[in-house]
């Protein structure tokens, strides 16, 4: 039975870490009990280990004393799957982040998981290697809360996300047992695929220790555009005819004419304010296909009414092009005191069906609703503005966001592309994989973690 802790089970806990590494002081226990979400559950004990059998430790006597452990990167995500709901452990995994070997001749990385995503790749990108999955969280997010997470980023339309990367993994698992999954070869069919499990299983089937990276050559160039349209459709129709062209650009992404007018609010990056939608384009790889690309893509936007072309003539450009889009979650909040932020994802080909349906119903509940996100695989960010402190307002949104996830399964589509399920999403989850899906997740997770110590309350609505 799970329990809080008592001083004997603290005194334990301790034992495992030096002095440095443990604590139980008010500022650590506040800091690592919340996450993007603004949800907050504060952890009975911080620690930060730097070693599996620490971890492996502490699990096990987490099942012997009957307390929780919750794993935790960045604390970034945006569903709440880091906080501890029931108290317990926060074993905050920062401190275990070197690089353990770049192996440049088979084009693979081992690493731990405390690893910031945008510092892996800056030091591979130095050996002329590439790591694409980029959340735009890249530069505090962890590569162990990315896994865990399976996060997306823009480059997913040609690239794919961070599940296409994790080749095997260390995993201490919820009772204490280390074991590798996966292998260090591109190709491996030897038992289950636990390494695919546990991507996106939100820290709830065991605690990632160690992680084997693919990597690729990095392209020789990148070439970056924004496209300006006076109405979403002829963007979303720029979208459908680039990759009908054969074209697969290294990110699409969109902005609609709020994202463009918070932006510009917040930033001053010089887009029209008449704006309806916003496209970021790349194309990158042997610098004259890049290039032949990028001019195809101008070619494509301009018969389909761009009514500005703006194409980066270096890094610095490109820089200035890309904080547009890196600013908005930013940007936005500043509509209003309250953003909730869904994820949803539908197949490219509806994304006009999606957004005519997301205005309609932003005049209906007469609240303003946000939308940007990756054009290129169909995943719309979907931000309804509110104030959680006005009870009628927020009543109307969170009605909203039932309608919305109704709308994306009614086009074929999926309540979350990237940020997971967690506490924020675990209500609709039954929507998109029925009963007997949750029931399946429930066995896996028991059998995994029988005491339900590791990060319970996740996922799935009432936990197991
Ligand atoms: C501004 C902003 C932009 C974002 N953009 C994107 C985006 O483009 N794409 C995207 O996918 N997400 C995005 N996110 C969400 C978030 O950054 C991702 O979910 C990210 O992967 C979380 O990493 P983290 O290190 O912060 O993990 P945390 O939030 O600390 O933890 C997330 C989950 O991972 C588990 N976990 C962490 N480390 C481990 C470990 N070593 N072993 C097992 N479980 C572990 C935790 O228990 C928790 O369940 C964004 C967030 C913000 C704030």
């Amino acid at each position: 039975m799970l329990r809080m802790m008592d001083q004997q089970a603290r005194d334990l806990v301790k034992a495992i870490f030096p002095p440095g590494d443990v604590s139980d002081e008010p500022e650590d226990i506040l800091a690592y009990g919340f996450d993007a979400t603004g949800n907050e559950c504060a952890p009975e004990l911080v620690a930060f280990p730097r070693s599996p059998e620490q971890v492996s430790e502490t699990l096990k006597l987490a099942n012997e004393r009957g307390f929780t452990v919750t794993a935790r990167g960045a604390g970034t995500g945006f569903v709440g799957a880091s906080i501890p709901v029931r108290h317990g452990v926060a074993l905050v995994m920062t401190r275990m982040n070197r690089i353990l070997e770049i192996d440049r001749d088979n084009f693979t990385a081992l690493v731990e998981p405390g690893l910031v995503t945008g510092q892996f790749q800056k030091e591979v990108e130095k050996l002329g290697l590439f790591y694409p999955p980029d959340p735009a969280s890249l530069n505090v997010s962890t590569l162990g809360g990315n896994i865990a997470m399976g996060a997306g980023g823009p480059r997913a339309v040609k690239y794919g996300v961070t599940r296409d990367y994790t080749l095997g993994l260390e995993v201490v698992l919820p009772t204490g047992e280390i074991i590798q999954t996966g292998a260090r070869t591109v190709k491996s069919v030897v038992g289950y695929d636990f390494t695919r499990l546990m991507v996106g299983s939100e820290g709830t089937l065991g605690i990632i220790t160690k992680i084997r990276l693919r990597l690729l050559p990095k392209p020789d160039v990148v070439r970056t555009m924004l496209a300006m349209f006076g109405s979403v459709n002829d963007s979303a129709m720029a979208v459908a005819a680039i990759t009908k062209e054969g074209i697969i650009p290294r990110t699409l992404e969109f902005m609609d004419k709020n994202s463009v007018t918070a932006v510009e609010k917040y930033i001053g990056a010089g887009l029209p304010a008449d704006a309806e939608a916003l496209l970021l384009i790349e194309t990158d790889g042997a610098k004259e296909l890049a290039e032949k690309e990028i001019n195809m893509i101008k070619k494509i936007c301009s018969q389909l009414n761009a009514t500005q072309l703006r194409v980066a003539r270096d890094e610095a450009e490109r820089e200035t092009l890309w904080k547009a889009r890196r600013s908005l979650s930013q940007a936005i909040s500043r509509i209003s005191p309250t953003k909730i932020n869904e994820d949803i994802t539908v197949p490219r080909s509806k994304i006009p069906d999606l957004i005519s349906k997301l205005s309609e119903l932003a005049d209906k509940v007469n609240l303003p609703i946000v939308n940007f996100g990756h054009a290129g695989d169909g995943n719309i960010h979907v931000n309804v503005m509110t104030d959680k402190n006005n009870k009628e307002e927020y009543a109307r949104a969170l009605g909203a966001v039932d309608e919305i996830f109704a709308i994306c399964l009614a086009l074929g589509g999926t309540i979350s592309g990237e940020h997971g399920i967690g506490l924020e999403k675990a209500r609709y989850l039954e929507s998109e994989i029925g009963k007997a899906g949750i029931d399946l997740i429930k066995r896996v997770k028991i059998a995994f973690d029988p005491n339900d110590i590791l990060n319970p309350g996740k996922i799935t609505p009432e936990g197991v």
